[in-house]
């Protein structure tokens, strides 16, 4: 099986820079292992745009499977902290996904940054948020609607750069030719419900799909930093 993917950044309407990151940079096409992710930054000044890309370029590097990339992208933001106290605090979220050709993908994830899967037309998430937010709703101390203006709507339960040891999310799902996927950060999962994401992502084209996926999320407020790559599941060409 081959890949084609498209990816869309935008720093949104409010904020004055963008501090999630994406990889790869620009869209392509692929029949090889191939790695994709999605990683929201937080932190005070640049430390957010920081801690994004530091954990992009250290789960990039070789590694046996995507949970030791999340793991070394952890790492990288601790080690690189403690050099510089300014950035003490920093942290990202990092949702990836390796595709193997043989027909699945392999994912890894921690934060609130999501991956969807679109297969037959329907909708699946399949992350898990990790937030105060996903724990209320799991136990039932709080209904979907208080969620949107809640004060903690947005506090992490798990984030890479605050801990030595993070626990990663580790799953694999099986694809077949006309699968689609999302990977993207909360500026499009909080600006938009989830009939408004699959609308978008019944787009013909991945380009088309996530550069709607972000004109939306703006349309709709543009809180937040939108960052979208939606990835089609192709027959390898013969
Ligand atoms: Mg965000």
């Amino acid at each position: 099986m081959n890949i084609v993917w498209a990816v869309a950044t935008h720093q949104g309407r409010i904020r004055t820079n963008n501090e999630d990151s994406v990889f790869p940079a620009s869209s392509g096409r692929s029949g090889e292992p191939t790695v994709l992710m999605v990683a929201d930054g937080m932190g005070g000044h640049a430390a957010g745009e920081i801690a994004s890309r530091l954990a992009i370029a250290a789960a990039g590097r070789d590694a046996s499977d995507p949970a030791e990339r999340v793991t070394a992208a952890n790492l990288a933001i601790i080690e690189h902290a403690r050099t510089d106290p300014g950035l003490a605090g920093m942290g990202t979220t990092l949702t990836l996904t390796e595709f193997d050709p043989e027909g699945s993908f392999r994912f890894a994830h921690v934060g609130d940054s999501r991956a969807y899967l679109i297969h037959a037309g329907d909708l699946l998430q399949l992350t898990v948020d990790h937030t105060v937010m996903a724990e209320y709703l799991r136990t039932g101390s709080i209904s979907p609607e208080e969620v949107a203006t809640h004060p903690q709507r947005s506090m992490l339960t798990r984030a890479l750069g605050l801990l030595p040891d993070v626990e990663v999310d580790a799953f694999d799902v099986p694809v077949a030719p006309g699968d689609r996927l999302l990977l993207c950060s909360d500026g499009v999962s909080s600006m938009l419900s989830e009939e408004e994401i699959r609308l978008q992502l019944a787009r013909p084209s991945p380009e088309e799909a996530a550069w709607g996926l972000v004109d939306e999320a703006n349309r709709a407020g543009g809180h937040d930093n939108i960052t979208a790559v939606v990835i089609d599941v192709v027959a390898t060409p013969r």
